[in-house]
């Protein structure tokens, strides 16, 4: 056949449709039968053969088609392939043409494109009225159409919309409409490099990706623009801002209703076995590990025991020391494989050496009422707590410690005086030189008030709020805004004036935030019903005092911004040291204004690393130059890089603990040889009795080695017991105040680990 004619045949055979989807039909399914063909195409073989057999005559006679003699089927010449996928090109152009574009939506479904959907979003989700938001919808379909976009999915259709919006002005609508999440190659990072930045955990990679959407979502939705401007421009840090929108950092609990029986552990009673109200130690340290660990996801950072060894010391009653131990042995495993830092929650246990005044008198509870009142247990007490500094002290069966709970010593008046309480001291002293994982807290100092409680992110509460109760229990800090001094300073020019203006700025900026903070938990406690425990009812009022929760506002970088401002040292000028109390009294004064209509408190310490990020954000700010840019001091009011002698970093420690009421830590780290329990003990009673320190721990530095088992004091590339030096000795030291092995340390801690300096008592 000449070429024209076959040109004219090939093109008459397809003005048909039945014959085009022949084609397309085989090109699709490989080679068929004429009875295959024609039940495919809901043909009748019988009626519709005559009419059928012709349209394949067509086909054949135009070389598309040809039929296998041996086994009778009809397949496509190389032609007829060519011409089939012609067909398919025609007809996604006709669909484009029409508007037929598919979708893949972000539910996961395949639908075609549908105008209407997009009006639909922009009223339901930012409130556009009708009539623009069916003029942007045309637009968008229009310019999709333009494209020949072959992939479309929702997420590029709403960046579509989102331009156009911008591009007329609608801003504010963008903005809402927006969408969050990361990009693929954020996400394949954080994969690939969840190993090597901390311990390896698939939750953290999960954790990671699902942080990067709440944290946008925080900033976008749930905070004004001031304030989340001065977040990203780094003047302030959000700490938390992964869960901002979601929990507290934060829980001081009370275990009464739990071994009362008052309340679930889990706040609902379906998640977990429960106990009826336990009768026995074991009983009770269970129900207290059910409590802990269904919180566990309920605080971003800490949980904390209040008067653990007296609310339990009623339980002990018939054992013997030896079964005491042996129940707290159980007890703390069992807390250590849950709170094994993964995670990232810790547990910290307020211990006293005497019952509180306040507490004397009031009805033990969870015995049905057959316990008497605390001021009978005081002796029990004392035994409780001995036993459970012996069981800390020891090694588990790989002669590494038990890293949690944090313990902080409660030292009241009494206790420096009485015998028992003395012989407990000397426990804690023994655990403080062995592990380092107990805090002194001077009860002694006024400022303390009847009671005070620290958490393990060095949060701190005390009974100057309302009372004991209301001020210290079942409230948790809702989270902490730190300010970044040294940029106010550097904005300042010198000017003492315009310092304190914008800290007060500032100050006011941070309220805010924190009063959104308070909330939102309003929303997720009782409306959304995410935090069950938190909304059970306790005697009328709800199991996490909300009100009663302080928001904290910390500092970074006092040392930096008092030099630039001043040019001297807070180490060695008076004034430098007059106006750092100046600037952290500022904060501490405008924290007590605010009561009663807000619990806020000041605080030195920061809940996450923040002077790297806010440091960097003043050298893009220009504030700083590159070179001078190392982090800002956190975590202290005295750089802890440079040798200030332990005798001025005291001194100066003093005078903010006691304006500082939101968090503070004299963190005295200790050279090897570390002297000795009493010589730790004579420290510790001389700044109890001369100084006013509210909180100071001892930190040691070890390795463990995984080889042979043993610890070694001090950081040490090489076993000196079995001569291993390979990757599997692990360091310990505290980091921010908290120990951690060197498995779980970030970059950050890694660096406050190996560059801050140590002394000798
Ligand atoms: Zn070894």
């Amino acid at each position: 056949m000449p070429s024209n004619n076959l040109l004219e045949s090939i093109l008459s055979s397809l003005s048909n449709e039945v014959r085009a989807e022949v084609l397309k039909l085989i090109s699709r399914e490989g080679p068929l039968s004429f009875t295959e063909i024609m039940k495919s195409l809901d043909m009748n073989p019988k009626s519709d053969a005559g009419k059928f057999g012709y349209h394949l005559r067509m086909l054949t006679e135009a070389e598309l088609l040809r039929s296998d003699e041996s086994s009778g089927k009809y397949y496509l010449t190389l032609l007829g392939e060519d011409v089939a996928d012609f067909i398919y090109g025609v007809e996604d152009a006709v669909r484009r043409k029409k508007g037929e574009m598919l979708v893949r939506t972000s539910s996961l479904t395949i639908e075609p494109f549908d105008r209407k959907k997009i009006v639909d979003a922009l009223m339901r989700e930012a409130s556009v009225p009708r009539k623009l938001a069916e003029s942007i919808s045309k637009e968008t379909e229009d310019r999709l159409k333009k494209l020949q976009v072959r992939y479309l999915t929702a997420a590029l259709i709403r960046e579509f919309v989102n331009a156009i919006l911008l591009e007329k002005g609608l801003e504010e609508y963008r903005h809402v409409l927006t969408r969050l999440g990361q990009p693929v190659y954020d996400v394949t990072t954080t994969i690939k490099n969840a190993a090597f930045r901390e311990y390896p955990s698939l939750e953290r990679v999960h954790a990671l990706a699902g942080d990067a959407v709440l944290e946008e979502y925080m900033l976008l939705k749930v905070l004004p623009r001031t304030i989340a401007d001065a977040h990203l421009c780094g003047a302030i840090h959000l700490n938390n801002a992964n869960y901002w929108v979601l929990r507290p950092a934060d829980i001081q609990h009370d275990i009464r209703p739990i071994l009362e029986g008052k309340a679930p552990a889990d706040g609902t009673g379906l998640s977990l076995p429960a106990h009826f109200s336990p009768k026995t130690l074991q009983g009770a340290l269970y129900a207290t590990n059910c409590l802990l660990n269904s919180t566990s996801i309920c605080v971003s950072n800490s949980q904390s025991l209040g008067f653990f060894n007296i609310f339990l010391a009623p339980y002990i009653k018939g054992l013997k020391g030896n079964e005491i131990r042996s129940i707290l042995r159980d007890f703390l495993y069992d807390l250590n494989a849950k709170f094994n830092g993964i995670l990232g929650s810790t547990v910290a246990f307020n211990v006293e050496l005497e019952i509180p005044e306040f507490l004397e008198n009031v009805k033990c509870v969870g015995l049905d009422g057959a316990g008497g009142i605390y001021g009978d247990y005081y002796e029990a007490s004392l035994r409780l707590l001995e036993a459970f500094l012996d069981v800390l002290k020891e090694p588990d069966g790989a002669s590494k410690p038990l890293l949690n709970p944090a313990v902080f010593v409660k030292i009241r008046k009494k206790a420096l005086v009485t015998g028992t309480a003395k012989d407990c001291l000397k426990k804690a002293y023994r655990l403080a030189e062995k592990w380092g994982t107990v805090y002194f807290v001077n009860h002694t100092l006024p400022w303390q008030q009847d009671n005070v409680f620290y958490n393990s992110d060095l949060s701190r509460v005390d009974s100057s709020w309302k009372d004991w109760e209301s001020g210290t229990l079942r409230v948790g800090a809702l989270d902490n805004v730190t300010i970044n001094l040294p940029r106010i300073a550097y904005e300042s020019n010198g000017d003492d004036d315009r310092l304190m203006e914008r800290i007060r700025e500032l100050l006011e900026l941070s309220r805010e935030a924190l009063s959104i903070k308070r909330q939102i938990l309003e929303e997720r406690i009782f409306s959304d019903k995410l935090l069950p425990l938190y909304r059970e009812s306790i005697d009328g009022s709800s199991y996490f005092r909300l009100t009663d929760s302080p928001g904290i506002i910390s500092y970074v970088g006092l040392p930096e911004a008092v030099r630039h401002h001043t040019g001297l040292d807070m180490a060695d000028s008076e004034d430098a040291l007059k106006l750092a109390t100046k600037i952290v009294g500022l904060m501490d004064n405008y924290t007590a204004q605010v009561a009663p209509s807000m619990r806020l408190l000041s605080s030195s310490i920061t809940f996450e690393p923040a002077a790297r990020r806010l440091t960097s954000l003043d050298v893009a700010g220009g504030f700083l130059k590159p070179k001078s840019a190392s982090g800002s001091t956190e975590h202290s009011n005295l750089p802890l890089t440079t040798a200030i002698p332990l005798k001025t970093r005291l001194k100066v420690e003093e005078a903010f603990q006691q304006i500082t009421k939101g968090g503070h830590l004299f963190d005295i780290r200790l050279d090897e040889p570390f002297p000795t329990e009493d010589v730790l003990a004579n420290y510790t009673k001389r700044i109890v009795e001369t100084t006013g320190i509210g909180l100071l721990t001892f930190t040691r530095d070890y390795t463990y080695c995984w080889h042979c088992k043993s610890i070694s004091y001090r950081f040490r590339a090489k076993c000196p017991r079995c001569g291993y030096d390979g990757n599997r000795l692990v360091l310990y030291t505290k980091t921010f105040g908290k120990y951690k092995p060197s498995k779980m340390w970030g970059i950050d801690d890694r660096e406050f680990a190996t560059t801050h300096q140590r002394f000798k008592l």
